[in-house]
């Protein structure tokens, strides 16, 4: 593992275009002090997924710095960036192979217990146990043995296994039973303690428990505070 980070991040007056003469981020300044939590809200295309671009340095910006405890991203091999910033995706990853694969990817040595240990923390062991094989049960991509919550919940797993100190989140806007709901929930909260966290946030309890609330309109930072302050 690479060296601990605390996980301050901060975007200083980011301008970034996909095409020339088209920005899709128009000035950004922001800061999350390590451990907080940060929710990303705004229209369509106003920019929340290109600002978790830049944090993962899938692209660099046009203008400005976006800086983790200080550095420059540019400045760190993309090796470290990666251990240090995780993402679980809207459209959660479930790749073929047994449960226990999934939630090992991107800890590949972690333990079967460390594996469990995970599962349990974000309340989806029970509903692993009732698969036919429990951890060693096959899915599949883009099959059907996984209920949307429940792919969730594996993305969590996955996600407290490699432990990174910043947690990108890209919350899913699935429809999901009440009771698996609120295991989310739990599990959310489980997830995010000690982490600095982006979330592009669709629940209004998420929303709720954020640090700081971005409102982000045409590119730029129209609102920002707790909710009690907005
Ligand atoms: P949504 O809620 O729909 O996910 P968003 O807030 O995540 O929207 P972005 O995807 O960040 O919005 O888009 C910001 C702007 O950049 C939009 O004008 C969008 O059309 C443009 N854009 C996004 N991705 C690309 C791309 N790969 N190539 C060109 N333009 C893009
Ligand atoms: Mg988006």
């Amino acid at each position: 593992r690479m060296p601990e980070i605390r996980g301050d991040v901060k975007f200083e007056n980011i301008v970034f275009e996909y095409e020339p003469g088209r920005p899709a981020l128009r000035g950004i300044s922001l800061e999350a002090a390590a451990g907080q939590s940060i929710a990303l809200v705004g229209h369509t295309g106003s920019g929340k997924s290109t600002i978790i671009n830049l944090l993962c340095r899938f692209y660099d910006p046009v203008e400005g710095r976006v800086l983790i405890d200080g550095i420059d991203i540019r400045d760190v091999t993309l090796e470290s960036l990666r251990s240090q910033v995780g993402i679980v995706l809207q459209d959660t990853f479930i790749f073929s192979g047994t449960i226990r694969d999934n939630i090992r990817y991107g800890r590949l040595d972690a333990t079967d217990e460390e594996v469990e240990m995970a599962a349990r923390a974000v309340h989806a062991h029970d509903f692993i146990m009732k698969l036919p094989q429990g951890y060693d049960t096959e899915v599949q991509e883009r099959g059907s043995v996984l209920s949307m919550g429940q792919r969730q919940l594996l993305s969590f797993a996955r996600a407290l296994l490699a432990d990174p100190r910043i947690l990108i989140l890209d919350e899913a806007t699935a429809s999901i039973d009440t009771e698996t709901e609120l295991k989310i929930q739990e599990a959310l909260k489980t997830l995010l303690t000690g982490r600095t966290s982006f979330i592009i946030a669709h629940r209004l309890s998420t929303i709720r428990h954020a640090d700081n609330i971005i409102v982000l309109d045409h590119g730029r930072i129209v609102e920002q505070g707790n909710h009690d302050e907005l």
